[in-house]
């Protein structure tokens, strides 16, 4: 069959067409199961770029596992995962066959993804700059010097610079969740996951942190919280996503997820955490 439509071939050296308007990420029938167990049945989820969205959900309902699986901590079992169009991990075939990417392709999507997790995951033998100078160093081959500037940079960005010395038993919980945020973006990341990241904290410790991450993304970064401070995701997330037993019960503006009528699995889940 001849066709008179016109075929678009892309300049060898332009950017990806799909780069610009791309979400952020993009989970498409992602399944995981652990043995017989399937905690994620089939997620659907767009992240947009340079907004926040906040996914909320029951203790077990699968949140983390999602979390880990869009950071390639975890290897989702069925579906795909991309990041600004990029496949992370697997990509899809047109006919559905799903294939693992390389090593290095793996590496190199997943560097592009910065994670904060409740328990801050800090070194305790290294000063608070050295925590976040420390991958610069070693993954990034950058010079000492310069990973320390960064690392500085990064420390003032969440109020720090003055605790650059100190090491993480010197300083409040808040303040080592702080210097974890700063670690993470110290690696520039397209987008920032938070797991939880206040669940650890006595409540005087948890604004500081929630005001670090107010100001982010009020800079425009991506941001993806894993959260039960229901308050912050209502003013802060752009985007509300509602998690129930491994499924994607809903997802939508705060308006659209908090508002009346509310789905009953949501008020039963509000009545408990709030
Ligand atoms: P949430 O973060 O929403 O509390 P998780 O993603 O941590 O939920 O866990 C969802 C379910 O998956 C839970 O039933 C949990 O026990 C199970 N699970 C999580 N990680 C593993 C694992 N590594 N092995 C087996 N089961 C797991
Ligand atoms: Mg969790």
């Amino acid at each position: 069959m001849s066709s008179t439509a016109p075929t678009r071939t892309p300049h060898a050296n332009s950017p990806e067409p799909h780069a610009a308007t791309a979400p952020a990420v993009a989970v498409k029938g992602v399944g995981k199961t652990f043995g017989a167990t399937e905690v994620l049945k089939g997620i659907d989820l767009t992240v947009p770029a340079g907004a926040t969205t906040c996914l909320i959900g029951p203790s077990g309902s699968g949140k983390s596992t999602l979390l880990r699986c869009i950071a390639f901590l975890e290897e989702a079992t069925k579906g795909t995962i991309t990041i600004k169009g990029d496949p992370l991990g697997f990509a899809e075939a047109a006919n559905g066959q799903r294939t693992r990417l390389s090593p290095q392709n793996i590496r190199s999507v997943r560097s592009r993804i910065g994670m904060v997790f409740q328990q801050f995951n800090l070194w305790p033998h290294m000063t608070a700059l050295g925590n976040v100078c420390e991958a610069l160093v070693t993954v990034r081959k950058m010079k000492r010097k310069e990973a320390e500037e960064r690392g500085m940079a990064q420390l003032s960005r969440v109020g720090l610079e003055h605790r650059a010395t100190h090491y993480p038993s010197e300083l409040s919980g808040g303040q080592q969740q702080r210097v974890a945020i700063a670690r993470a973006l110290a690696l520039d990341p397209e987008i920032l996951l938070f797991d939880e990241p206040t669940a650890s904290l006595d409540p005087e410790l948890t604004g500081e942190v929630l005001n670090v991450m107010r100001d982010l993304a009020g800079s425009g970064m991506t941001l993806l919280v894993v959260t039960h401070e229901i308050g912050f995701a209502a003013t802060v997330g752009e985007s509300i996503a509602f998690l129930d037993h491994g499924r994607l019960l809903l997802n939508g503006t705060p308006r659209e997820v908090f508002g009346e009528p509310r789905h009953p699995r949501l008020a039963q889940f509000l009545e408990t955490y709030l």
